[in-house]
């Protein structure tokens, strides 16, 4: 195992089995560290598995910032490792591999988001918080899933506001306040953009009797609300949800099968909260190279090497907490992806 990164190589760290002897050594390295594990719902199972906490990228965050830990290993992507510094700067925070990135997140950097508020003066910027810390600085309000219609029904109506990256939960927000002077970026996630609308109504034609759990983020969220609304499918079996509202969701359900349009990491999640229900993925390659970068090898080589740490400038790191704290005061943020 090599703990030299390339920095255009995106191939995985490998050649370790997640037996019981890593899981006893994560364990132990974890101790002397000082460490809380946390792994987003999009990791291979056995990280998901291995973590002191599994949840969505928000949840996690507001445990990093709570825990005792002196040290935080985030297994998830690069944004959110950095959204935890954000919220715990007084603590390390560690990345199993900082190539870990995020198509959606890297769709707008500061500098862009700086040239289109300056095409808009006064407008008001709601940033959804798969981005970077650096966006997060040049953001009002940050959002989740879950609150992204209270977020921007909360700003006056005379102004105009700036949603960015993700153009499909742009889409939700606009058609759910009805906003007319809503300028939406037009980013996307390479993985949820993948599952699109023919596929999810193919498989609900399938399955007639199933739930249909869909995050907005999805290429399939329009298409799903469509379909209820000349009555295809029932508008009470489509729940448009953030990955964390999902696990609730399933507990609650009185379905028996459910068709679940996200990355396919979090059938775990959903098949161990509610193991009687029979979850299928829409789209079983809605897979994210970025997620499952973060692989066992890559996280004995980050508790070994205290490898990779995050930094967010103090500067950056304040005005972006400043957007964060708004998004957690407006609405019920629940979770981010
Ligand atoms: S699934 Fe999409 S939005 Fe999520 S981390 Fe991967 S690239 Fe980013």
């Amino acid at each position: 195992m090599t703990s030299t990164i390339q920095a255009n190589d995106l191939t995985p760290f490998g050649g370790v089995e997640p037996d019981e002897a890593w899981a006893e050594e994560v364990r132990r390295l974890a101790r002397e560290r000082d460490a809380v594990l946390l792994a987003h719902n999009y990791q291979v199972p056995a990280i998901q598995d291995i973590a002191d906490h599994t949840g969505d990228s928000l949840a996690l965050s507001r445990i990093a910032a709570a825990s005792d830990a002196s040290t935080i290993v985030f297994c998830g992507v690069h944004f959110m490792a950095e959204t935890a510094k954000i919220l715990a700067p007084e603590k390390t925070v560690l990345i199993p591999d900082a190539r870990a990135g995020c198509s959606l997140a890297d769709s707008i950097t500061g500098a862009d988001l700086r040239a289109w508020k300056a095409e808009h003066p006064g407008a008001v910027v709601v940033s959804y918080v798969n981005t970077t810390a650096e966006v997060k600085a040049e953001t009002d309000i940050c959002c989740t899933s879950s609150n992204a219609v209270d977020v921007v029904a909360s700003i006056p109506a005379d102004r105009d506001v700036l949603f960015c990256p993700d153009q499909f939960l742009g889409a939700h927000v606009k058609r759910e306040t009805g906003r007319e002077n809503l300028y939406v970026w037009a980013g996307e996630c390479h993985v949820h953009a993948g599952i699109n609308g023919a596929e999810l109504a193919e498989r609900a034609a399938e399955s007639p009797d199933a739930d249909l759990f869909i995050h907005p983020e999805c290429g399939c969220a329009t298409s799903a609300l469509y379909l209820a609304g000349e009555g295809t499918v029932d508008p009470g079996r489509v729940k448009i949800l953030s990955t964390g509202d999902m696990v609730h969701s399933a507990r609650a359900t009185k379905a028996s099968s459910v068709l679940v349009a996200t990355e396919i990491g979090m059938l775990h999640q959903l098949r161990k909260a509610a193991p009687e229900i029979d979850f299928r993925a829409v789209n079983d390659r809605a897979s994210c190279r970025y997620m499952k970068m973060i692989t066992p090898a890559a996280l004995l080589r980050c508790l070994r090497g205290g490898l990779d740490e995050v930094h967010v400038d103090l500067e950056t790191a304040a005005k972006a907490k400043a957007s964060v704290r708004r998004m957690i005061e407006i609405g019920q943020p629940g979770g981010g992806e």
